[in-house]
């Protein structure tokens, strides 16, 4: 089985140790020889400086930087502003989104969709960047129907969007029907699997709920048996998330996007069952 492209998903530390740690991550995971690393965006613009910190700081570096840019509560002042930044800077890579949704009180700017947002970034810099957006193979949790959010997917492809990083998932099946039901609209784009290794079983069932990705009920009951045992966790998260690359590359997909949660090790060992390091 041949080797595949992979991407690395970073977010901006708070504090100064934790990008100290976030450093050592990175130079432990550019030995893997990984295509870019995207760095994550707080919606609403709290953490666009943070954003933009670590994306210069990886370009600076010599390696390719993707930040992600969220549309949700913000002006297209602002937006083309970050553009020209970018652009000025010599990155070449974003990933689009529309952001959650503010609360009730917050302002919801100038773009409702990610959809607006790729439309935009392709009138004001036309090919410049190299643009991702996100699908979700098990349907996004506010979509009005599974068909809507394929058809909306499919209006951020035809906005401009180059390739598509998923939200986790664990079922590979939904990820295959996901990627036949573009194919069979007439999109051919690449929707690469975002993979979510698993660490801690807490954490992950609290995200999961909020961001509508299934855990199976075999894998909770068996992470839920382990209790406190993080060594247990991990060692049977390793399996399954490896055992889920591999058929997720004996079935055609293009790469893989590790949310690293900022930690080196998780996407390490991955890379290594799987043969992936460069
Ligand atoms: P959209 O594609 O705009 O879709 C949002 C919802 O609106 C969907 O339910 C869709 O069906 C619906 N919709 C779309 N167009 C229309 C329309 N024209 N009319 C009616 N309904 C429509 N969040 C962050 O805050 N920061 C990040 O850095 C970040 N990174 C992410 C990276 C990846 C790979 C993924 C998968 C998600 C990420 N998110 C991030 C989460 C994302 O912002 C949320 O899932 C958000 O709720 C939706 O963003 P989107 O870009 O998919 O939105």
């Amino acid at each position: 089985m041949g080797s595949l492209p992979f991407s690395i998903e970073f977010f901006p530390p708070k504090t100064p140790e934790a990008l100290a740690r976030l450093r050592e991550t990175r130079e432990r995971l550019v030995r893997l020889s990984p295509r870019y690393f995207s760095v994550t965006l707080g919606a609403g613009g709290s953490a666009r400086d943070g954003t933009l910190d670590v994306a210069v700081e990886i370009h600076k570096k010599g390696y390719e930087a993707a930040p992600h840019l969220t549309c949700i509560g913000t002006s297209r002042e602002s937006i083309r502003d970050r553009l020209r930044e970018y652009q000025s800077l010599g990155i070449r890579h974003l990933v689009a989104l529309r952001g959650d949704l503010p609360s009730p009180y917050g302002e919801l700017g100038d773009f409702r969709y990610a959809s607006e947002l790729v439309a935009f970034v392709r009138a004001e810099t036309g090919d410049w960047f190299h643009v991702d957006v996100a699908a979700y193979p098990e349907v996004h949790p506010q979509a009005t129907s599974p068909q809507d959010d394929l058809k909306y997917f499919i209006n951020k492809v035809k906005a401009g969007a180059d390739t598509a990083i998923t939200q986790y998932f664990y079922n590979p099946d939904a990820y295959f029907h996901f990627v036949d039901a573009v194919q069979r609209a007439g999109v051919f784009i690449p929707i690469v699997p975002g993979i979510m290794p698993i660490t801690n079983y807490s954490s992950l069932v609290r995200f999961s709920d909020t961001c509508g990705a299934d855990i199976p009920r075999w894998i909770r009951l068996r992470l839920d048996s382990y209790g406190d045992d993080t060594v247990s966790i991990k060692a049977f998260g390793l399996e399954v998330v490896t055992a889920l690359c591999e058929r997720l590359r004996e079935g055609g997909a293009p790469g893989f996007h590790f949310y690293s949660l900022n930690q080196a090790a998780m996407v390490e060992a991955l890379c290594a069952n799987l043969r992936l390091a460069g």
